[in-house]
């Protein structure tokens, strides 16, 4: 086996072989979570019109500014203006309009009395307190102005801002479009959830975990399922799916084992193999595949490996596709609440769960270190990062670690 390369240098392996995107317009409400490629400009004003503030009358205020609740103004109501009713254009001097929110103020008015300091009154209402000129009304512009960049490019796009370019009446945005990610278990002991397990079978728990992991990176996943250990029935399976594919994820199959069916297979199409210095994780692939050159990541089986490899090549291939940067989780520092112990020469990337307290941020390392142990993986929120050099680290110790929840 060759020397090992460092998890940088199989990560460059893997972003030289993926570009971001094209943007593409988008249905609006499909861009959540992509990133903006145009800056929107607002072609309208935010309000559009004058509205109301408030359920009240639409007056002048020279006509109610002598209001108090000893000497009360009693002016006729010329019709009443409900949001969307463009119905009183016009309120002549000594005259109010019934108006509710959001109802454009008519001409002529320039403040509304709310209910509340009225009698509201239908045909002839009592005024109770004078409104400030221009209060309660919601000027055209008084949030966004024509011209105004409402979100600059390389946003990404979230409720907040589809509000506003809903509000601005976008229907479109230009956005990178999701990445889609053919996800491929391999391996002869798989089987579905729900069906039968045998003597020698296991549940395939990676092709959903990784497809899950490729819902939450945004892109959308298309789970091939489960491929037997045979080259042929795998390129076979694979074929279908790579037009279309921005990337694949295989998992399973790539060690110095007798069967390993994604290694055997796709040598021949010039995938790079080799291991790289971490743990879990260490037997990793990386190539461009089929007519189209779709990138594949291939990681190995074991689920807590599967995960880890996950995190280090595919999410920041996903990422770079996206459009977002940064495309590698950042660290945050923390206090191991334990001792470990870690092999010298690999990046250890152990299983942990963060927490603070008073004395800030600490982290409980969980399960062991075997790359099987998916039910502490469960338990685990982050990962603990032990550089190559060092072989323990004591209680106490601060330690880089990766909030595997945390969205960047
Ligand atoms: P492999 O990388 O194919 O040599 O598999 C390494 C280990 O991971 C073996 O114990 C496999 O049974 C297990 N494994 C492989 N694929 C999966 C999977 N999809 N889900 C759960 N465990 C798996
Ligand atoms: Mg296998």
């Amino acid at each position: 086996m060759s020397e090992p390369c460092t998890i940088e240098e199989h990560l460059e392996r893997v972003l030289g072989g993926v570009r971001p995107m094209t943007p593409v317009p988008q249905p609006l409400l499909e861009t959540l979570g992509l990133v903006c490629a145009e800056d929107v400009v607002a072609t309208i004003a935010l309000p559009s019109f004058d509205n109301s503030a408030m359920d009240g009358y639409a007056v002048r205020h020279a006509d109610v500014a002598s209001a108090t609740a000893g000497q009360p103004v009693r002016l006729p109501v010329v019709g009443e203006i409900g949001a969307g009713q463009a119905t009183v254009r016009r309120v002549e001097p000594g005259t109010v309009a019934k108006i509710m929110t959001g109802a454009p103020i008519p001409e002529g008015a320039d403040a509304v009395v709310p209910y509340e300091w009225t009698d509201r009154g239908a045909d002839v209402v009592r005024i109770d307190e004078p409104p400030e000129p221009g209060q309660h009304v919601r000027p055209a512009g008084g949030d966004v102005a024509v011209g105004d960049v409402l979100v600059e490019e390389g946003t990404v796009l979230g409720p907040r801002q589809i509000g506003v370019l809903a509000s601005v009446g976008r229907a479109t945005v230009m956005a990178r479009p999701r990445p889609r990610v053919v996800v491929v278990s391999t391996g002869a002991e798989l089987r579905d959830p729900g069906e039968e397990l045998g003597p020698d079978s296991i549940y395939d728990g990676n092709s959903f975990m990784l497809a899950a992991a490729v819902l939450r990176a945004g892109a959308v996943p298309v789970r091939v399922g489960i491929v037997g250990d045979e080259p042929d029935a795998f390129l076979q399976a694979l074929e279908p799916h790579l037009e279309g594919a921005d990337l694949v994820v295989t998992s399973g199959g790539v060690s110095q084992g007798d069967y390993d069916v994604v290694k055997e297979a796709l040598r021949r199409e010039g995938v790079w193999f080799g291991p790289v210095a971490m743990q879990p994780g260490k037997p990793q692939g990386f190539g461009m595949v089929g007519p189209g050159k779709t990138p594949i990541v291939t990681v190995p089986g074991n689920s807590v490996s599967a995960y880890v490899s996950f995190e280090m090549f595919v999410l920041p291939a996903i990422r770079t596709l996206m459009g977002h940067t940064p495309v590698t989780r950042p660290t945050v520092e923390a206090r191991l609440t334990r001792s470990v112990h870690s092999p010298e020469g690999r990046r250890q990337l152990l299983r942990g769960r963060a927490g603070t307290d008073e004395r800030g941020r600490y982290v409980e390392p969980v399960g062991g270190s075997a790359s099987h142990l998916i039910g502490a993986l469960a338990q685990a929120d982050c990962l603990v990062v032990v550089p190559e050099q060092t072989t323990s680290v004591d209680a106490d110790e601060r330690v880089q670690v990766l909030l595997l929840d945390e969205d960047f």
